[in-house]
């Protein structure tokens, strides 16, 4: 099926100069369409529109703000299954998860349309003497959104939610590896927000996205991305000290001791290891377990990883997992389990690359490999889970606080104070204990160290796309 012509929104308006580039389907890859990239001057005109809409938008009740929101939302729900047959196609991911991807996007809409009503300040009071103090939250401008290609519409929301919430206006550039949600998220947006509050700019990071971050009329900048591209944003931000928000990458340990239920372990890594085929920030990647239970984990793990079903599950029902997003992804990913069993003395137990079309890769545990392994220390972003083994306690939180990124961690025990006392322990924005990956729009998301800087989700995510502003008055008395 061709995919009809879809076009950034830009001030209100479909944009349609820019040269064309081409969206591969990963699960064929077969081209599905032509996007624009809109460059400078597209960029340039989205930011003049945001900022020309900033003055009402950033003036509107916050209820009605979150009206807007609320009546967006419902139409993409009301038209899911376009969306998710889209997400499907260019992701590679099996039509009903692109359709759950759809729903917890619409969640997180609709809690920022909530939660901006109720920001919250210090009370308003004479911190001293004769001078009444109060605060306000106030919505930064511009803010340049920069989404990336694992979870087009979920990462979106969680971008430009809280942004719009807030009452900013926002330039929003998707990956240019999955840019076609995000576009459809535009003519939706056309409907319910003024022209210039939404804009939709497609490109390289090479040139829409670096002009976007380096624009001096965008005052703040907020990215999911790869750590290499959050250093490079912060040093194109620096220029003009735009406030910088930045989701980055991750290597998630998951931290078995000996009294962990296995079988609950390799059930909860079916999904968080391997869902949307590992591609994700959070994914459950390198595994510890002591040596005397290494190889029930490795066993358990196998055997889970040879029952997914693997293949194009936008054009058949009952798929599992899809493919990797592109051809450039499946080398990158097969590199590293080349390498493993090469250099790192490395077992692959389940998995390996799949024959094409497509840009398949089966998922995959790899065993045998120390700490200090590439496979344990790089992030991969897909199908491959890394079995290594630890000591004792403290060696197993050093190994898993010894990477340079800390965005998730899950700790697998049935000794509660074991699990309370290492999860303060492990320097990651989010912990689970035995389990692995949920996340709540009510609750922070975000990362220690390279992972990123501020946080995702819940209220604070809104404040964080807010400035605070001091206002006091000192009483005729105190003169
Ligand atoms: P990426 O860093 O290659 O690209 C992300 C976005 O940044 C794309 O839109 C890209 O065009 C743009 N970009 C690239 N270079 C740029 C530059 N110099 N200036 C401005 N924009 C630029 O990431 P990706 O490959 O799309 O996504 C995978 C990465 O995202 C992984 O590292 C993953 O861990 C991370 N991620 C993090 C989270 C989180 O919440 N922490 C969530 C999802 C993905």
């Amino acid at each position: 099926m061709t995919i009809r012509e879809l076009r950034p929104l830009i001030g209100g308006s479909f944009w349609s100069k820019g040269n064309d580039f081409d969206v591969f389907e990963p699960a064929t890859g077969n081209v599905i369409a032509r996007v624009p990239d809109v460059g400078a001057e597209g960029v340039d005109a989205a930011v003049a529109a945001a900022k020309e809409a900033f003055g009402n938008w950033s003036s509107t009740p916050p209820k009605d703000r979150a009206a807007a929101l609320l009546a967006f939302t419902d139409e993409i729900m009301a038209r899911v299954d376009e969306f998710a047959e889209l997400e499907a196609r260019d992701v590679g991911k099996p039509l009903e998860k692109a359709r759950a991807e759809m729903a917890s996007a619409a969640d997180k809409y609709r809690f920022f349309a909530g939660a901006c009503r109720t920001m919250l300040v210090p009370a308003m009071g004479e911190y001293k003497p004769g001078i009444t103090s109060m605060v306000r939250r106030e919505p930064i401008g511009v803010v340049g959104a920069i989404a990336p290609w694992n979870y087009p519409m979920g990462m979106t929301a969680w971008r430009i939610g809280p942004a719009l919430a807030a009452g900013n206006t926002v330039v929003l550039k998707p990956t240019q590896v999955t840019p076609l949600t995000a576009l459809l998220l535009g003519e939706v947006a056309q409907k319910f927000f003024p022209p210039g509050v939404v804009n939709i700019v497609t490109g390289f990071g090479s040139t829409t996205g670096t002009h976007l971050v380096r624009h001096p009329d965008v005052a703040m900048v907020s990215l999911t991305g790869g750590t290499d591209t959050g250093r490079s944003v912060m040093r194109d931000a620096a220029e003009s000290i735009k406030v910088v928000h930045l989701e980055l990458g991750g290597k998630a340990p998951v931290i078995v001791f000996d009294d962990a239920n296995i079988d609950r372990l390799a059930t909860t890594l079916r999904s968080a290891a391997f869902g949307n085929s590992g591609q994700d920030c959070t994914a459950a990647c390198r595994v510890y377990v002591s040596k005397k239970r290494e190889k029930d984990v490795v066993d358990a793990l196998a055997s889970m990883a040879n029952g997914i079903k693997v293949g194009n599950g936008y054009a058949e029902r009952g798929i599992d997992m899809g493919p990797v997003v592109s051809a450039k992804h499946h080398e990158f990913v097969s590199g590293f389990v080349d390498r493993a069993v090469k250099n790192a003395s490395g077992r692959v137990v389940a998995g390996g690359p799949i024959a094409g079309p497509g840009y398949f890769y089966a998922p995959t545990v790899v065993d045998g490999v120390e700490h200090g392994a590439e496979i344990i220390q790089k992030e991969i972003f897909g199908p491959v889970v890394a079995v290594t083994t630890f000591e004792d306690e403290a060696d197993a939180i050093a190994k898993a606080n010894d990477l340079e990124v800390g965005l998730a961690a899950s700790i697998w025990t049935s000794d509660i104070e074991r699990a309370i006392v290492a999860a303060g322990r492990v320097k990651a924005g989010s912990v689970w204990i035995n389990d692995h990956g949920p996340t709540a729009a009510e609750m922070p998301f975000g990362g220690y160290k390279q992972s990123g800087i501020g946080r995702d989700l819940s209220i604070y995510a809104i404040e964080a796309h807010t400035e605070l502003k001091h206002i006091a008055i000192t009483h005729r008395e105190r003169i």
